[in-house]
């Protein structure tokens, strides 16, 4: 256990975006919630800190050899002015396990939950409150030790920055055009594709660069082995409806478990939907959209919730999907979800928790 929790609060505070100018991660709140890690002392000097830069040595571990971890989670004010959270423990209970893979300590999810929430009490006129907007929250975790050469780091420090977000795309919740990406790949099984850790992001990049040329918004990765089977979009998870069937990859090693993908089956199945968690490969698409039994294909991730994919391109095939429209099932699930965290339908899954 860390301890006290110290608070340090600023005098000096900055001026709040209006809500219809914000966009997707540049603007930081006025505080952040910072712990640090030894090994044999355990995490400690947890407090509440005026955001800003901090002092790193250039040998700093994770800038060579990329031991990193975050998380991405999401505050909301309520039509009636109250302040949620989305199911903050899951996530810091996800980031244990990204700790785990990537051989980092695990933090103590009670003490970071409530210090989380004390953080966001005191940032709480930081929170937007028209629909799509909100407050992202960015935990992570870095290797601090001033040291060349690979091991695991002994010492690292823990981040939570907050920042008020519109929109993750710029399309807002109108459809995505993908690239299938049959070159690169994210991640292989027994690799790291399972733990949110900056390393997946940065073998993507290169993909998304050449994709987003092209006039594209995100890429789907096919698996590593065979470039065969469906995996995951960029920072989404991606479903399926295909004869009135919900399908999603299932999690087998290879790609991220997401929180809005474990939202999505458990209101789909509320739904008495047919969800399917099984191996889809890419030519079953096509053959479906052939068919004419392809309905729909959306992406779930926290930043976006859920984004319509309009088109597909594989190899210069196209698919288009309901004209360039939203489908009804990403519709319907948009606003039961949205409708959820902003407050406007009950909360049947206990998924919102409320700030003081
Ligand atoms: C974060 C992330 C997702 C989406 O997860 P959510 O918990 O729904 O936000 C999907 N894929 C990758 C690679 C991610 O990093």
């Amino acid at each position: 256990m860390p301890g006290e929790l110290s608070i340090n609060l600023t005098g000096n505070l900055k001026e709040k975006p209006r809500d219809e100018k914000l966009v997707f991660g540049t603007i930081f709140t006025d505080h952040m919630f910072v712990m640090d890690y030894e090994e044999g002392k355990g995490w400690y000097n947890a407090r509440i800190e005026p955001y800003g830069p901090f002092y790193v040595e250039p040998s700093m571990m994770v800038f060579h050899y990329g031991q990193a971890i975050f998380e991405g989670m999401k505050a909301y004010r309520t039509k009636d002015g109250r302040v949620t959270v989305f199911r903050p423990r899951s996530y810091l209970e996800r980031m244990n396990r990204s700790a785990d893979r990537m051989c980092m300590p695990s933090i103590d999810v009670y003490f970071v939950h409530k210090a989380l929430k004390k953080l966001l009490s005191i940032e709480k006129d930081w929170i937007p409150s028209s629909i799509g907007s909100s407050l992202y929250i960015r935990p992570f975790i870095v290797a601090t030790d001033p040291h060349l050469g690979v091991r695991p780091s002994y010492t690292y420090r823990l981040f939570i920055i907050l920042s008020p977000v519109g929109a993750y795309y710029p399309e807002g919740f109108k459809p995505v055009k993908i690239w299938v990406e049959s070159d690169y790949v994210r991640s292989v099984k027994g690799g790291v594709g399972t733990a949110k850790t900056s390393g997946n992001y940065a073998a993507s990049i290169r993909a998304l660069f050449e994709a987003k040329k092209r006039g594209f918004t995100e890429v789907l990765w096919l698996d590593g082995v065979e470039r065969k089977y469906i995996e995951e979009v960029g920072t989404m998870n991606i479903f399926f409806k295909i004869a009135d069937r919900i399908v999603t990859p299932p999690l087998d090693g290879s790609i991220l478990g997401g929180m809005t993908r474990d939202s999505v089956i458990t209101l789909a199945n509320d739904w008495g939907m047919e969800v399917r968690e099984e191996k889809l490969a890419i030519d079953e698409i096509y053959e479906a959209s052939d068919k004419g039994t392809l309905q729909e294909i959306f992406g779930t991730g926290t930043a976006a919730v859920i984004s319509p994919v309009s088109s597909l391109n594989w190899d210069g095939k196209v698919i288009t999907l309901n004209g360039g429209h939203a489908g009804e099932t990403s519709v319907r699930l948009y606003d039961e979800i949205t409708g959820i965290q902003y407050g406007n339908i009950p909360d049947r899954f206990d998924w919102m928790e409320e700030i003081e």
